[in-house]
């Protein structure tokens, strides 16, 4: 099978043959229809994340199952699917209360094998690649009607966007709400946002054209932080802060910055991945204001299915967030779009 190999950060992957992967019987074999490339990727490529060289990127994989392990009873061959979990190791005090998004002793995904014996490690699930072996308990049945491309983003940016919402930031009707950074992620925080209640939404980015992109997603009141300080502008707005504000960049002054706006007895969520350097708040003031900083880490099991119904009753848009779809082997082209900002969602297409 064909795959797209990152042998060193900053480097172009690279199309090459692998062998089709081994299926155990607590595992599916799916042949990958679609693909999403996320930020997350990005980050590997560009060094920011750890990997081990030779591996295989991907995550949001959309495709067909072309085998079901012996034990994988609610699957059968041919059924639409999508990965929308991580690995577990199911023992942890995580995993036995449902809460298997932060595993603390995840597996890592068995690699896999070139013709020449030669071995390539899978970064999460190997996802850019013509096939992917993961345990059944990683799948989710796409609704029949939803097409491949529009079902693989539920499978990372559009469900972590909902865990971030729901669970993190406990979305009430009528919460005042803020979001930093409209790209994919931001996107879709914006649009659970108006699902869930919240006004006003409160979207903030340097671009004019994905401050219009948030209009249409939800946003009732767009700041270009670079003619107006959003956190000044926010406060006035919502008359000393939002109840909920949410960062989707991954950025230590946008993080600093939504905890400044964010109003006492309020909550502040980072979306994006700050990695582990330190990362300053500007002022102490969110102690003696009960403000909750937190976090947010792919999502929950139930999560995935929610999203589905909400996206089939019309509750939420998908189809709008795809900006553009590419071959497998236009790949590299896909991951320069996404980092010279071209890109609301892009998709790669692998069979
Ligand atoms: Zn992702
Ligand atoms: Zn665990």
């Amino acid at each position: 099978m064909k795959a797209a190999v990152l042998h060193e950060a900053r480097q172009p992957l690279r199309i090459e043959e692998l062998e089709i992967p081994d299926v155990g019987d607590e595992d599916v074999l799916i042949k990958v229809a679609a693909c999403g490339v996320c930020h997350t990727d990005l980050k590997v490529v560009e060094g920011r994340n750890r990997f081990t060289p030779p591996t295989i990127l991907g995550h949001e994989v959309a495709g067909t199952l072309e085998q079901v392990g012996a034990r994988c009873q609610d699957f059968k061959v041919g059924d639409r699917v999508i990965i929308g979990m991580r690995y577990k190791c199911g023992r942890c005090r995580y995993c036995l209360t449902a809460r298997e998004n932060l595993c603390e002793r995840r597996p890592a995904p068995p690699a896999l094998r070139k013709p020449d014996g030669t071995s390539v490690s899978r970064w999460n699930v190997g996802g850019f690649a013509e096939y992917v072996s993961v345990p059944g308990y990683m799948v989710f049945r796409i609704p029949r009607e939803m097409p491949m491309e529009e079902a693989s983003i539920v499978g990372c940016r559009v469900t972590t966007a909902y865990n971030a919402v729901k669970h993190r930031g406990r979305l009430e009707p009528g919460d005042s709400a803020l979001v930093i950074g409209c790209g994919g992620i931001g996107l879709n925080t914006i649009q659970f946002l108006r699902c869930f209640g919240a006004y006003p939404i409160i979207a903030v980015d340097i671009v004019d054209d994905k401050l219009e992109a948030a209009k249409k997603f939800g946003a009732t009141h767009t700041i270009n932080a670079t003619v107006v300080d959003p956190v000044q502008e926010t406060r006035k707005l919502t008359d000393g802060g939002v109840d909920k504000a949410f960062e989707a960049i991954g950025n230590p002054k946008t993080s600093d910055q939504i905890i400044q706006a964010t109003r006492p007895g309020g909550t502040a969520t980072i979306i994006g991945g700050l990695g582990n350097g330190p990362f300053t708040i500007s002022s102490g003031r969110f102690v003696t204001s009960e403000i909750t900083i937190t976090g947010v880490s792919s999502r929950q099991a139930h999560d995935v299915e929610e999203v589905f119904q909400m996206a089939k009753a019309g509750r939420i848009e998908l189809k709008s967030l795809i900006t553009k779809t590419y071959r497998y082997d236009e790949i590299n082209e896909a991951l320069a779009d996404l980092e010279h900002g071209k890109l609301r969602m892009g998709i790669s297409l692998w069979n």
